[in-house]
């Protein structure tokens, strides 16, 4: 399954324009974060979809975990571009699994964690 199609079923359920063949009289109308969490209900509890395709923390966007995107390991030390920036072991555990789909949304992330401006 490519990742244009799980963006099909996004828009789907955040009820955005549907293909063409289709027509659907009771269409979801979800945030971002909603529709995402039915996706991850089928990639997790159901097995139906792939669990590779990931929700960016910072836009929402979707991206393929297998290559690309940047995901906090809380279990991990910090590396040398976290200490450059101020973030600790204690803040890696804190926001372990969060994810991104870019180096940008990663820095925005841990930005917006220290509540400093980007
Ligand atoms: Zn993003």
């Amino acid at each position: 399954m490519e990742i244009e199609e799980f963006e099909e079923l996004m828009d789907m359920l955040m009820g955005k324009d549907l293909p063409d063949e289709i027509t659907m009289q009771h269409q979801p109308q979800l945030s971002p974060k909603e529709a995402f969490s039915v996706i991850w209900f089928l990639q997790e509890h159901m097995n139906i979809l792939p669990d590779n395709v990931e929700q960016c923390g910072i836009c929402d966007g979707l991206f393929d975990s297998h290559c690309g995107g940047f995901i906090v390991d809380g279990t991990a030390d910090p590396d040398d571009w976290h200490r450059s920036i101020g973030v600790t072991q204690e803040m890696l555990k804190q926001n372990d699994g969060a994810m991104f789909c870019s180096a940008a949304g990663d820095g925005q992330h841990w930005a917006s964690v220290m509540e400093f401006p980007t």
